[in-house]
């Protein structure tokens, strides 16, 4: 399998060269040249065969003597639940519970298969790595969690100080080795994402740390987080798929899993007030504006990286076009979307954005109705599955962090604490809970939002321990 970066100017590189190398030389995303299509009856299979068999099609050459089998089934052993339970909450409106898993959020589907994807090259390579990531909470606990026993990577996660909650800090903060660093920087997750953008264009400084990215830009999370589209799609088919978004990444999944041949009706984005895409599938135009703090933090993005991948499919995979847009970006701070390729866009996605007291009445009345609690970016999904629930057509929301995660967001909505009895016995929470029981390092470390910064810490941290 070849990729190629959608700015089109990068030089095409192999499954193996774009799992530690995210982002392309020219600031673009690497694209598979051919999305390969998905062998039939593959979803009536084990979920970890599905796993596997989607990431033999995307690793091609290099995956030809690896057991991805038995990769899937260690990634997913610690799961308290799986494959994902899918729960029907009133009539053809269903949740894919994909929190089971020891952050309590859906990124360990994909991080633990990057983590161990990861190893195996710098096993065969001898080499050593340095990730930095961004996170707006979540990315980092679970790469905190899934990176815990690398030994060839040291990882550093960025997030807004301030902005994520408790449970989330004390999950990246609280894991106590030498190779795991957590920065609180002083501003929101856009100035945590530029900052990492910055620093990994930095050619000697790459090079210098290997530096790498977990970031749902790369693709090999993409593609482990089709899997769980292809399964739920073999118990409904031709649902539509309502999916609480932020940098994108989990969405763009169901839209490859989807151009890939699974049968996946159509993708609502469920964003919350920080509404930059039901803004531009409304109106044409791509105008990010500063975040605002909600209170699901996990998407509180108003530049979602990897929209740029839907947006080149949209475009004819034109990456001269491409350009052009992102200069306008760039230059004006909002872009047009051209008329074809919104119209492109509004054939698989639709775009919804939920206000806070909507996702909060959300949670309370599935709560009062079945006594199911939901998490505060689950409830905006949900939300946005009922209002887009189109007769005689099922309608699936992924169910992306437990509720236990945000107790603050669920005793506003509910008037009680979130706990472990929110769910049926058979579903209590997963491991992560043990994160409560973390203290936190005495001070994280907190910088002010300047890519000089970090760059300084990382050199001192890593540069001759790597
Ligand atoms: C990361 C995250 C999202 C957003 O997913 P994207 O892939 O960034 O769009 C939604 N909900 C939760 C709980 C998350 O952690």
């Amino acid at each position: 399998m070849i990729y190629a970066s959608t700015r089109g100017e990068a030089p095409k590189a192999s499954f193996e060269t774009i799992l530690t190398r995210a982002l392309a030389s020219d600031g673009g995303l690497y694209v598979p040249e051919r999305l390969p299509a998905l062998p039939t009856s593959l979803a009536q299979k084990p979920y970890e065969e599905i796993a596997a068999e989607i990431l033999r099609l995307f690793a091609g050459d290099w995956g030809r003597d690896k057991d991805f089998s038995a990769l899937a089934r260690e990634s997913y052993a610690p799961f308290r639940h799986h494959p994902p339970p899918l729960e029907e909450t009133e009539e053809g409106v269903y949740l894919l519970e994909l929190f089971h898993g020891p952050s309590g959020a859906f990124k360990d589907y994909a991080m633990r298969i990057l983590s161990r994807l990861m190893e195996l090259v710098l096993t065969e390579s001898g080499g050593r790595m340095t990730i930095l990531t961004a996170t707006s909470g979540d990315t980092g606990a679970a790469a905190m969690s899934a990176f815990a026993e690398s030994r060839h990577i040291h990882l550093a996660v960025l997030y807004p100080k301030g902005r994520v909650s408790p449970v989330q800090e004390r999950q990246m903060t609280g894991l106590a080795a030498s190779h795991l660093h957590a920065l609180a920087i002083e501003g929101d997750f856009d100035d945590c994402q530029a900052i990492v953008k910055q620093l990994m264009s930095d050619e000697a400084l790459a090079e210098r740390l290997n530096l790498s990215g977990v970031n749902s830009i790369n693709w090999a999370r993409i593609a482990a987080q089709i899997a769980y589209y292809v399964y739920a799609a073999g118990i409904v088919p031709d649902a539509d798929f309502a999916v609480p978004t932020g940098n994108f990444g989990d969405i763009l999944a169901g839209y490859a899993a989807k151009r890939m041949g699974a049968p996946l009706g159509r993708l609502v984005i469920a964003a919350n007030e920080n509404a930059v895409l039901p803004r531009a599938f409304e109106t044409g135009l791509y105008a990010p504006r500063a975040a605002r703090a909600t209170l699901a933090p996990s998407m509180d993005i108003q530049a979602p990286s990897n929209f740029e991948r839907a947006l080149f499919d949209a475009m004819g995979r034109d990456s001269e076009k491409l350009r052009l847009f992102f200069k306008e970006l760039e230059e004006k701070k909002q872009a047009a979307i051209p008329k074809e390729a919104l119209a492109c866009l509004r054939r698989h996605f639709a775009a919804e954005e939920i206000k806070e007291e909507e996702s909060l009445r959300a949670i309370a009345s599935l709560y009062q109705k079945k006594g199911y609690m939901m998490d505060p970016h689950t409830a905006i999904g949900y939300a946005a599955a009922k209002r887009r629930k189109r007769d005689g057509k099922p309608i699936i929301a992924l169910a992306t962090a437990h509720a236990a995660k945000f107790p603050d967001a669920v005793r506003r909505a509910i008037g009680r604490e979130a706990d472990s009895l929110a769910l049926p016995a058979s579903r209590r929470p997963a491991p992560f809970a043990a994160a409560k029981k973390m203290g936190l390092k005495e001070t994280p470390t907190s910088l002010a939002p300047r890519a000089s910064l970090v760059r300084a810490y990382l050199l001192r941290e890593m540069d001759c321990a790597a």
